[in-house]
């Protein structure tokens, strides 16, 4: 169990992402899509985790008291204020961007953290429900799918959450397929759409469909990334799909898409994201923002 565990955190740690979904545009297509590539490439690559770039900001939290009741909880969310000290990470290899699927917080430190990807779902009812529950999300945005109205994400950004943009590469491809110019061309490209239009250039990216190897981490790291993040749980249309496991464990990073009603089978995104919510309460988890922790 403890060789399992420290491998986790590395080699295995593309392979248990990928076993859960990618993105794409349908959920049960990229599921497939997912595992099949999980067993044609069993090798993630990966380098070990390491600290990452942080970006201060304010604790997330600050809902008014009222908002859960409005968006189908039956109790106010809890919020995880902004740690003390960061997690110790382990350090990536020279030249490369560490691997995080995971935060380690303390065993009873009930947290996790919420990521949405893609952007192809620009549902205003979305926003207005993650400014009223002040949800910290970090977003990893395609610009082939985002770019069309990258004025919801930047309002999802600015309303009060702390929420971030981040990387998520040009087009979507499976990495592993192109060279590492190619990698970097996907990876620096979107760097720079996302510097030019909101003014920062993002900390962190997530290859797509959990996609990496050696090369992703070298390119990331010369396009100024700072920590390529995958994730540990799966929010698909009503439950979570867990690497391991069937429950929340304390640090886990959660994979969510900006998807709406034709790739969740009739179901909205605001309502995929009160279940989500849902979810995390029932379990007794705290939310927590994770650029605070890296
Ligand atoms: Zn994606």
């Amino acid at each position: 169990m403890r060789a399992r565990r420290l491998v986790v955190g590395t080699l295995a740690a593309g392979a248990l992402a990928l076993s859960l979904t990618g993105c794409g545009d349908n959920v049960d297509t990229t599921e497939r899509l997912g595992r099949k590539t999980a067993e044609a490439t069993p090798d993630a690559g990966g380098a070990t985790p390491s600290p990452a770039a942080s970006g201060a900001s304010a604790a997330p939290g600050g809902a008014s008291d009222e908002a859960y009741k409005k968006w189908g909880l039956t109790a106010p969310l809890q919020y995880a204020p902004k740690p003390a000290q960061k997690p110790q990470i382990p350090k990536p290899g020279a030249g490369k961007v560490p691997v995080i699927d995971r935060i380690p917080v303390p065993a009873d430190d009930k947290v996790v953290f919420l990521t949405f990807d893609d952007g192809a779902e620009k549902d205003p009812e979305f926003l207005k429900m993650a400014a009223d529950l002040k949800l910290p999300i970090s977003m990893f945005l395609t610009d082939s799918v985002a770019s069309s109205d990258y004025g919801h994400f930047e309002k999802l950004r600015d309303n009060g959450s702390s929420s971030t943009i981040n990387n998520h590469t040009l087009s979507h491809p499976n990495l592993r397929t192109l060279s590492f110019e190619g990698q970097k061309k996907e990876i620096c490209g979107q760097q720079d759409r996302l510097e030019k239009r909101f003014g920062q250039r993002p900390p962190l990216f997530r290859p797509p469909f959990g996609n990496y190897n050696d090369d992703t981490l070298r390119a990331a790291s010369e396009c100024g990334v700072s920590s390529l993040v995958l994730w540990r749980v799966s929010m698909q249309i009503n439950n979570f799909q867990y690497a391991e496991g069937s429950a929340l464990k304390p640090g886990d990073i959660i994979l969510a898409h900006f998807r709406g009603p034709g790739e969740l089978k009739g179901a909205t995104e605001t309502q995929m994201t009160t279940r989500m919510l849902q979810r995390i309460q029932e379990q007794g988890y705290r939310i927590g923002r994770l650029e605070d922790y890296l």
